[in-house]
């Protein structure tokens, strides 16, 4: 008998055998079938990176979890023409333990580029990201019913065409939702100097503490208010506003001349 059953895709940056996906993948099996192919270790801040220059191991870890030796896109290719039965019918990325908020996150984030490449593709896609508490723990088991609820609803419903959804949980208690924009969470890392036990000199691109600028209709505020952030992203990076401007049609004159 054939099965109607819908498909539901994990994938992560931090390691298929974080606990995050792991609860995912029980917490949705009520849902669907789903199967976990997941980079083979840690792979955060990766962004779309393909591995192209060098071969690809990959574990098949247990019925239907498999570990590659790659990034989250190498991942989603895997997954779509090797590993799945069909196209699946929902791709989740994450969950990730921090929050992947603002323009700067979610142009760095291998969570986010899961659900893009997803998106890519004409998968309804969705990337999840939880915001710790103050003692700097995730409570898996209630964010992984948040997606639960959501995931269910993408199933039913879909999202707006070429759309993927970036999903932030922050931790309980919870003020309720809100459909967000991007705000900005600007980065500075302090580039910090060390001496190996050779004296060769190495370095560290250190944290800091980003500065995040937005209002209350953004994610980055959304989010640190406690209220569970829903941001639509599409791909599209033309500056549209600029397409008229007067420097770029200056730059366009000044290559007139040129023939070829
Ligand atoms: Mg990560």
């Amino acid at each position: 008998m054939k099965t109607t059953r819908p498909i539901i895709l994990l994938t992560n940056d931090d390691g298929f055998y974080r606990e995050t996906i792991q609860v995912l993948f029980r917490a949705l099996a009520a849902l669907g079938r789903t199967y976990v192919v997941a980079p083979d270790r840690e792979r955060s801040a990766c962004s779309l990176a393909v591995t192209l220059r060098r071969p690809l191991r990959v574990q098949a870890v247990k019925p239907r979890v498999w570990a590659v030796e790659g990034t989250p896109v190498d991942c989603i290719y895997f997954a779509l023409q090797k590993f799945l039965p069909r196209r699946p019918d929902l791709i989740i990325s994450g969950m990730n333990p921090g929050p992947n908020l603002g323009q700067q996150d979610i142009n760095y984030s291998g969570t986010v580029a899961g659900a893009i490449q997803g998106t890519f593709h004409g998968i309804p896609s969705m990337a999840v990201s939880l915001l710790p508490d103050d003692r700097g723990r995730f409570d898996l088991k209630a964010a992984a019913a948040i997606v639960r609820t959501i995931a269910a609803d993408i199933l039913a419903h879909g999202l707006p065409p070429g759309t993927a959804l970036n999903v932030n949980i922050p931790p309980a208690p919870r003020k309720g939702v809100k459909i967000t924009r991007l705000g900005w969470k600007f980065y500075d890392p302090e580039i910090i100097e060390k001496t190996d036990p050779r004296d060769s000199t190495y370095y560290w691109i250190g944290t800091g503490t980003p500065r995040r600028v937005g209002d209350a209709g953004t994610d980055v505020m959304a989010a640190h208010d406690g209220y569970i952030s829903l941001t639509p992203l599409h791909t599209d990076m033309t500056a549209h506003q600029a397409l008229g401007s007067p420097k770029l049609r200056r730059i366009a004159r000044s290559l007139r001349p040129v023939r070829s």
